[in-house]
């Protein structure tokens, strides 16, 4: 049997690595798709662990290979992916997909694998409040914050073509709430 796909997205700033984290500790059978990028490790991130890191000439090798189900260019000159073959590697273990990917890689994953998967948009209360996080959490500098804040706005108008909205109003209950959600989803019927 094969599992579900579970696609979470959000403007960052909007909570959603809190939630998927949260997702992970729950006894669900969920694994965390690990997706490959551009971009140079953050801290602590490990190769393999948080991403697959490669150069762009690596990246756009597996692009010509078709080995990506879904690529974007999500910032300018860094590129993000799902490899084929991480879904295989889930799978395989019989567990179900728990993938963080940007707004436009959230709808092409659902728009390829339909009911096995469900997408939620993670929705920051008001735009106003994503910036007063985006500054409370000081990873941006202002004009880091200006451009987050731009795609955030263009983000939260494709909301509406996933399969649901949770508010981010309170970081607990919206953390309840897409814990139910995807229990529900992963409780009904295999397809
Ligand atoms: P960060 O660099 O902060 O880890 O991630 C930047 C953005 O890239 C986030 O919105 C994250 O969800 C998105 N992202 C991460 N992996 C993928 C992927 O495989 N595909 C797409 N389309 N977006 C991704």
């Amino acid at each position: 049997m094969k599992g579900k796909l579970i696609i979470i997205s959000a403007p960052s700033g909007a909570g959603k690595t809190t939630i998927v984290r949260h997702l992970l500790e729950k006894e669900l059978n969920l694994e965390f798709s690990i997706s490959a990028t551009t971009r140079k490790p953050r801290g602590n991130e490990k190769n393999g662990r948080e991403y697959y890191f490669l150069s762009v000439s690596e990246f756009m090798k597996r692009v010509k290979n078709d080995e990506f189900v879904e690529w974007e260019e999500v910032y300018k000159d860094y590129y993000y992916g799902t490899l084929r073959s991480e879904i295989d590697r889930i799978w395989a273990k019989g567990k179900h997909i728990l993938f963080d990917v940007d707004v436009k890689g959230a709808i092409n994953l659902k728009k390829i694998y339909g009911l096995k998967a469900i997408s939620v948009f993670i929705m920051p209360p008001s735009i106003r409040e994503l910036e007063k996080r985006l500054r409370l959490r000081g990873t941006d500098d202002a004009a880091g914050i200006k451009t987050r804040v731009a795609k955030a706005k263009e983000e939260m108008k494709l909301a509406d073509q996933f399969d649901t909205i949770i508010i981010n109003n309170q970081l607990e209950e919206a953390r309840e709430d897409v814990t139910a959600i995807v229990t529900s989803f992963l409780k009904g019927k295999p397809c």
